[in-house]
């Protein structure tokens, strides 16, 4: 048997425990070793017997002098083990329940190490339900006790104990199996453990920092082999793909034409992100890049130039939004400024299918993947808020074409590192500044007793200035389904019957409805009219979070907003904001614990996406920021997104080894094998 053998090859118990096995993810022996502890028992403190106290977590070595079964008091069926444990110091009670078993394992005169937590009773120091291990000979090691133990991830049928056997049984035959597959002088300059001593290390540590060392060792090499793969991949895409070469200069006339015609002046960098992607198109290699910006930053009327130069050198862009609401805005948003030109922009989406092929510029929701759905010579690919969409979408969306240039856009405010780290292999530019004129969003964590006043002043906000309100209802549900409706409509009708009802003298206030499991026609007509200013205030579930862009609406009220995270906060405050008027957040929540209130506070301050996004990531951890809304995160087992100091040793080892990856053939292999976790928009 070899490390990399499957389990099943390891004989009778083995093939019994496979099945329960796979459930940990442990298929060969090699999986054992990487079946990482999630911490571990300190029980490393040793005493001699007469000298333990009570209150003491210790452990203590000594001679089974007896032990026996006894029935509890008044029982017929619960029973209490008791042995008596001793050195040449003294003696102590060691104590299970209902274990009648261990009379059977444990026999007078064994060799016993034993550790837990030594308590008192009536004059007898005793350790109840110790951890032990009988040491059969002299030179026995312990494993379960006398020293850090490592509690491992359990399933059904397989506890820590029987894991860490194995590991320790592997780990004393097989470690030198374990190569090394990093370069000796990343190694070195990094200061880290060799991989065959962080893998005995994680398991059974001489101590803490150690175990932190073999840690620290083990998420380096998820993040290094993470970054490689990106940057292979990235190599890949140049080499293979042959693209579309796009040409600027003869249709500069066209373009300048364009942009000075805009409503705006494009920001400093917009006009980057431009001319970075001008460059990217007109090269053989398609482009992958990708555009992230604030929300409000503009970014779509960067995709909406791109389309353009696209159209110019004859060219059809699929752009597509993953909701129907956002789709049918850039389609109104893209029509609007393109039509003018010549250029023929049509809508694909669930609801609404393009009536031929006659477009230049297709809009849509994923229904552009559709099999109906032809292109004739596609040539560009857009896609908004990329992090919504599953890679594989992506990829369905490029082979309707061949070798399109690639934009994603995101206002998903990932940290520049962790960004780095996941889209290795994408180019990026940032929306780093916002349009001329656009004043801060006031925002403030309003305390439950001046709710009325909040709603009071609302209504003043919107007779006196003629601006527009979201009110934002709590999410109830992770997927939008009809408890959250439902909720949405009661609020609803509780805004639009009481609070905002029309009072002596002054004018109405209108209210409209908006929810996830509205007809897409319906929703349209919603937002439509919120756009035509037809009503004052959108009541909406939190489906208004990506994308809407209503400039006149200047007021955002978020009900429960401690179910959300800083940067979905953010990107919900993003409704607003979007012209020169002043605008405002007004967060409730009904919660009283002192660091959620902190936690909603930091957006008064703070009103950057990037910088809230990694609080949140300190405050909340990579799992809940990214768990749910982003697709595709690689697994990591051992680093994390937060860790931004070891995020960024191993991104630059990563890159100087890249150029000379042929020189070691065992990492080139590693890379294949970590690959398949990774993202890549192809
Ligand atoms: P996001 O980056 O969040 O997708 P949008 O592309 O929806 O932002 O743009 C937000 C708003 O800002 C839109 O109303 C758009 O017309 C406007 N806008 C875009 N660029 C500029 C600019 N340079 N100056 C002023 N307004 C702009
Ligand atoms: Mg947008």
């Amino acid at each position: 048997m070899i490390l990399q053998s499957p389990i099943s090859d390891g004989g009778r118990v083995f093939k019994m425990y496979a099945g329960r096995l796979a459930k940990l993810h442990i298929h060969t022996f090699r999986d054992f070793l990487f079946h990482l502890p999630n911490r571990y028992v300190d029980y490393s403190l040793t005493a001699r017997i007469g000298s333990v106290q009570a209150g003491e977590t210790v452990t203590v070595q000594g001679r089974i002098l007896s032990i026996k079964n006894q029935y509890l008091k008044g029982s017929s069926f619960r029973t209490i083990q008791k042995a008596i444990l001793t050195d040449d110091t003294g003696s102590i009670e060691l104590s299970w329940f209902n274990q009648p078993f261990l009379t059977r394992s444990i026999h007078e005169g064994d060799n016993m190490s034993a550790s837990g937590l030594v308590e008192k009773f009536r004059n007898t120091l005793t350790i109840q339900s110790p951890e032990f291990e009988v040491l059969y000979d002299k030179d026995s090691q312990v494993i379960h006790t006398g020293r850090l133990v490592p509690v491992y991830p359990e399933t059904r049928g397989v506890s820590s104990k029987w894991l860490r056997r194995q590991v320790y049984n592997l780990l004393s035959k097989h470690i030198a199996e374990i190569e090394d597959y990093l370069p000796a002088n990343i190694i070195r300059e990094e200061n880290l453990l060799a991989l065959s001593e962080a893998v005995k290390q994680v398991h059974f540590p001489d101590s803490f920092e150690q175990a932190a060392r073999a840690r620290e060792r083990l998420g380096f090499d998820e993040l290094f082999l993470l970054q490689l793969g990106a940057l292979a991949r990235r190599r890949q895409w140049k080499e293979k793909n042959k693209g579309i070469k796009l040409t600027e200069k003869p249709h500069q006339k066209r373009l300048d034409q364009l942009i000075n015609n805009l409503p705006f002046r494009l920001t400093g960098s917009q006009k980057a992100a431009i001319a970075d992607i001008f460059q990217d198109v007109t090269r053989t290699e398609p482009m992958n890049r990708m555009l992230q910006g604030d929300v409000g930053s503009g970014k779509t009327v960067v995709g909406a130039i791109t389309a353009y130069l696209a159209f110019l050198n004859g060219l059809q862009t699929a752009f597509m939004a993953p909701t129907e609401i956002l789709a049918e805005q850039h389609f109104k948003t893209i029509h609007d400024l393109l039509a003018p030109y010549g250029v023929n922009v049509s809508l694909q989406t669930g609801s609404k299918k393009a009536k031929n092929a006659a477009f230049d510029i297709l809009v849509g929701t994923h229904a552009l993947i559709a099999k109906s759905v032809q292109f004739k010579n596609l040539g560009l690919v857009i896609i908004d808020e990329q992090q919504r969409f599953g890679v594989k979408q992506r990829g369905e969306l490029r082979q309707k074409g061949v070798s399109p240039h690639i934009l994603v856009m995101t206002a998903t405010p990932i940290p520049r590192t962790v960004a780095l780290t996941m889209y290795g292999d994408l180019d990026v530019s940032y929306l780093s500044d916002m349009p001329m004129g656009r004043k801060i969003i006031k925002t403030w964590l309003v305390p439950t007793e001046k709710r009325q006043g909040a709603y009071d002043w609302i209504r003043k906000q919107i007779t006196d200035t003629k601006s527009q309100a979201f009110i934002i209802c709590p999410f109830i549900e992770e997927s939008e389904n009809m408890t959250t409706v439902k909720a949405a409509t009661k609020e609803y009708e509780r805004l639009s019957q009481q609070v905002f009802k029309k009072q002596a003298g002054q004018a109405q206030i209108r209210l409209g409805l908006l929810h996830g499991r509205m007809k897409a026609k319906e929703k349209d007509k919603i937002l439509t009219e919120f756009r035509q200013k037809k009503f004052a205030i959108l009541v909406a579930t939190p489906v208004v979070e990506v994308g809407i862009d209503i400039p006149n609406a200047t007021i955002i009220m978020i009900e429960a907003a401690e179910r959300f995270g800083l940067a979905q906060l953010h990107q919900l405050r993003g409704r607003v904001g979007r012209s020169d008027k002043q605008s405002y957040c007004l967060l409730f929540t009904e919660s009283d614990n002192q660091a959620t209130k902190t936690r909603l506070k930091s957006l008064e301050q703070s009103h950057s996406g990037a910088e809230l996004a990694e609080l949140d990531l300190k405050l909340r951890g990579p799992g809940d920021m990214y768990g749910t809304v982003q697709h595709g995160l690689p697994r990591l087992k051992v680093a994390t997104f937060s860790d931004f100091a070891l995020i960024e040793k191993a991104r630059k080892e990563a890159s100087h080894v890249f150029s000379r990856l042929s020189e070691y053939p065992s990492l080139e292999k590693e890379i294949k094998d970590f690959a398949e976790q990774a993202i890549s928009p192809d």
